[in-house]
């Protein structure tokens, strides 16, 4: 291991220090007033690449709507998808729904309590398993995130490279060690703390908060000067480019939608028609002749982008009044889309005011 620290007397002593930053420094959360493992797995999944103050409004939503394990597991995927509606990765939603059957029909409604069996429910890997096995159940399981593999990476000087699975599983042994040295009563709040630590003190992005850091003196990345080179990354893979036309059809006040096929990106979701590549006013009219929507009007023409982690769509946004409303098409009205129909951002941004704010 490249590190200039012994890591385990490092970690030790960090551990207090953190505790003590966290009781006195912790933002209010709403999933942190209370150790429910419904409500801290539900805040888990939806944190994953989706930031704080987008989630809260998701969060209080989605309990207002289904308040418990029970509630989720029945829910209709349609009622599902709406609720996750915008915030993106929406095999999340599906994997919590299976997940919640799981918990009904393998442990009788009540969320497991050991690591082992957190981590068999659907969608729920080695991260989120730690959080809800420590925040939860108080098991001495470290939860190893990018803001806790910042930390540290940067408070040991650890050069390997954290996006190999080996190196991230040697880091959560060594942390585990670290958890059950921890006092009792203690693991779910260290969790807490390495996190939050990660999120707002040792930040992803700009240089950190070093100045407020409460084992800024522990740091060794800090004491050499070479914060900026931890965590070693990998270099990332530029974004593959696909080219659509994406047509609004309105005939009177409905437009149509479809359903995007079982599997895949967007699985299961809405989507507006599109067609492969990019096309002029003209050819994009031409091109939708086989749909039999009638003689179309064209309203407007504009370019969208959207940027998914792999992928980004260069879209080319095509309004048309059309005068039938054929069958191979769902068509719905504006209130229908606002509050029924799951049409992801990626389409919904293709919308033109009109449609999503008709008032
Ligand atoms: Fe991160 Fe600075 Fe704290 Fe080190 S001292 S852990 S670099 S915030």
């Amino acid at each position: 291991m490249n590190t200039k620290a012994n890591p385990n007397e490092q970690l030790r002593c960090a551990v207090p220090l953190m505790l003590q930053w966290f009781a006195e420094n912790q933002r209010d959360l709403p999933w942190r007033r209370d150790r429910i493992p419904y409500h801290v797995w539900l805040s888990e999944i939806m944190l994953q690449q989706t930031r704080v103050e987008a989630v809260k409004p998701y969060y209080a939503r989605f309990l207002a709507a289904l308040p418990d394990i029970k509630a989720l597991s029945e829910c209709e995927h349609d009622t599902l998808m709406k609720l996750w509606e915008g915030l993106g990765y929406y095999s999340r939603a599906r994997n919590l729904q299976k997940a919640a059957q799981q918990v009904m029909t393998k442990h009788g409604g009540e969320f497991p309590h050991t690591y082992e069996e957190i981590r068999a429910l659907a969608g729920i890997g080695d991260y989120t398993a730690g959080a809800v096995s420590s925040i939860c159940f108080d098991l001495p399981e470290p939860a190893v995130d990018g803001n806790v593999l910042r930390v540290y990476t940067r408070l040991l000087c650890d050069a390997r490279c954290t996006d190999e699975p080996a190196v991230r599983r040697d880091i959560r042994e060594t942390l585990r060690k670290i958890y059950a040295e921890t006092p009792e009563g203690t693991r779910g709040t260290l969790t807490q703390a390495l996190m939050e630590l990660g999120a707002t003190v040792c930040v992803p992005n700009g240089a950190p908060h070093c100045q407020c850091c409460p084992v800024r003196d522990l740091c060794e990345a800090r004491r050499c000067d070479t914060v900026s080179q931890y965590p070693v990354r990998k270099e990332k893979k530029s974004r593959r480019t696909e080219e659509y036309t994406v047509y609004i059809l309105q005939c009177g006040e409905k437009i149509a939608v479809q359903k995007r096929p079982d599997s895949g990106l967007l699985a299961g979701l809405w989507e507006l028609p599109h067609l492969d590549g990019r096309r002029k006013a003209q050819q994009a009219i031409d091109d939708i002749a086989a749909w039999r929507t009638g003689a179309a009007e064209l309203i407007s023409l504009r370019s969208c982008t959207h940027i998914f982690t792999h992928i980004e769509w260069h879209m080319t946004a095509v309004h048309l009044l059309v005068t039938k409303m054929p069958e191979r098409f769902t068509w719905v009205t504006p209130e229908q889309l606002a509050s029924e129909t799951a049409l992801p951002t990626a389409f919904r941004i293709c919308l033109p005011d009109i449609i999503t704010d008709p008032n």
